[in-house]
């Protein structure tokens, strides 16, 4: 089908902003057609982030605890050993089934779908160089931009996807590296190193800064690091990228403190480069229509999502915000919404992060540093999963709840848990922060016995009083 027929809304992008946006627009009767050039939909995320990671997280998860768990829990396993192709090939499976899924949606809520490169020719057409090799020109009244985020590359350190990798290219390695330098410990980094760590490569995160996950309350943060090397990962802290060099077998990396000093060298297999991710509007022809971007070349937008050209929004990773596949969702139901005549709102403080190791890491809200900062009087209310009967009864109870409340009024400023579930605890949380609960008001939930979500209730019970089961 052509998009030559004026639409009401055209969305730019099929990642899960873009595809989001589509739906919910066609839904509330909007006329819509998306444009994505992948030739698949699920953007980013799907087809090269959240769920090829968490396909193989789970895979290697499998193997590493057959070879290390198991027999503490009385199963015994003769010979344990990877398949590496058939992984990648679940892995494929799950992406190609999920993306052909939205292809589903889109028939069954009249999204008109068309595969190309759009660019702007004006702020109501976009001109789509085809896959197919055509050329047609959409038209619509409100255009979205959500054409997401690319891998942000580093000075001097070329890419190739086989020795030097991105995500994209440690998504899909054909063989086990015996070592893996991952430069960045954002949490992409750390997800792909425990991948790779599992199924036996030696791994070494080096980061620029003095910590990880920047964005990670400090003394989780702390634990989470000694967690990662027990299970093995080494780390370089405060420590630059100065040289690479690819000539020989492996690649010799030059590293050199972050403050300045003595150069050493670092020699590995493969090298994974997750320092961050980059807006993408390449070709999009942003100028042309004179759409604002700032220093890093995101998209400036106001609360509705609109930029400073008329009748053209944005929305997802290629705006500031949280770069979060759930964000850029709520990004573009809000927008629709507004465009529909409605009123939309996404509260970015209270995005859940969650980084998807062993053991998971969740947030939401504040970390104690921020809620020092803002100055107001707060108390912490702590409880270790090991005190918690169904981690022990699963022998899996590295981890803690950590919740901040205010001390006047008991309001909850940030939770925060690390433990195997993290990322499925933390949204009793999610909804109390929207809520602006009390922690006694989790408290005072009844939470099923014997379940890990105890223990969020043990820390609320800590803040205002005393936890009973330590
Ligand atoms: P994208 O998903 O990047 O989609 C944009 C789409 O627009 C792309 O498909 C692109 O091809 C298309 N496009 C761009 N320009 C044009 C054009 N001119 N014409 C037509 N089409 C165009 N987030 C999470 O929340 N949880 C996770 O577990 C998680 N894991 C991740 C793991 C990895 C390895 C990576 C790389 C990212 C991960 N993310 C995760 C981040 C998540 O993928 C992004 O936040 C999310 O995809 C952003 O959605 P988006 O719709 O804004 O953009």
């Amino acid at each position: 089908a052509s998009g030559s027929d004026e639409n009401d809304v055209v969305v730019i992008g099929g990642g899960p902003g873009g595809y989001v946006a589509a739906i919910k627009a066609s839904q509330l009767g909007l006329k819509t057609t998306c444009i994505e050039k992948r030739g698949t939909l699920g953007g980013t995320c799907l087809n090269v982030g959240c769920i090829p990671s968490k396909a193989l997280l789970h895979s290697s998860h499998m193997y590493h605890e057959a070879k290390h768990a198991f027999a503490n829990h009385g199963v015994k396993v003769s010979s344990v050993e990877v398949d590496l192709a058939a992984m990648m090939a679940q892995k494929d499976k799950a992406v190609s089934n999920l993306t052909k899924g939205i292809e589903g949606l889109f028939k069954k809520n009249k999204v008109n779908y068309v595969k190309g490169y759009g660019k702007f020719v004006s702020p109501s057409e976009v001109s789509v160089d085809t896959v197919d090799g055509g050329n047609t020109v959409v038209k619509g009244k409100h255009i979205i931009i959500a054409t997401g985020s690319d891998v942000k590359s580093l000075p001097g350190v070329t890419i190739d996807e086989k020795k030097i990798v991105s995500s994209t290219g440690a998504l899909a390695l054909t063989e086990i590296p015996k070592r893996l330098v991952v430069i960045g410990a954002g949490y992409i980094g750390l997800e792909m190193g425990s991948v790779w760590g599992r199924l036996g490569s030696e791994v070494t995160v080096v980061e620029f800064a003095s910590e990880i996950v920047p964005t990670m309350d400090a003394e989780i943060r702390k634990q989470f690091q000694r967690s990662l090397q027990k299970q093995g990962m080494k780390f370089q802290l405060k420590t630059k990228v100065v040289g690479v060099d690819t000539s020989g077998d492996g690649v010799k990396l030059t590293l050199e403190p972050a403050a300045g000093g003595d150069q050493t060298t670092l020699e590995t297999d493969v090298v994974l480069v997750s320092a961050g991710r980059t807006p993408f509007t390449a070709g999009l022809g942003l100028d042309k229509i004179g759409v604002e971007t700032d220093k890093i070349g995101r998209i400036l937008v106001n609360e509705r999502f609109a930029t400073n050209v008329s009748g053209v929004y944005a929305i997802g990773d290629v705006i500031p915000g949280p770069m979060l596949a759930h964000k850029a969702e709520e990004d573009g139901v809000a927008c629709v919404e507004y465009i529909a005549g409605k009123v939309g709102h996404v509260d970015y403080d209270k995005v859940p992060g969650v980084v998807y190791t062993t053991p998971e890491v969740a947030y939401v809200g504040k970390t104690e540093e921020q809620v020092k900062e803002l100055g107001v009087e707060y108390r912490v209310g702590k409880f270790p999963f090991m005190a918690n009967s169904r981690a022990k009864a699963i022998d899996n109870a590295d981890g803690l709840v950590k919740i901040l409340a205010e001390k006047e009024t008991d309001k909850i400023l940030g939770v925060h848990i690390m433990a195997p579930n993290a990322g499925e605890l933390i949204h009793e949380a999610a909804i109390a922060l929207q809520y602006d609960a009390s922690s006694e008001d989790i408290a005072r939930v009844c939470h099923a016995h014997p379940t890990m979500s105890e223990a969020v209730k043990e820390a609320a019970m800590a803040t205002y009083d005393k936890p009973i089961h330590i």
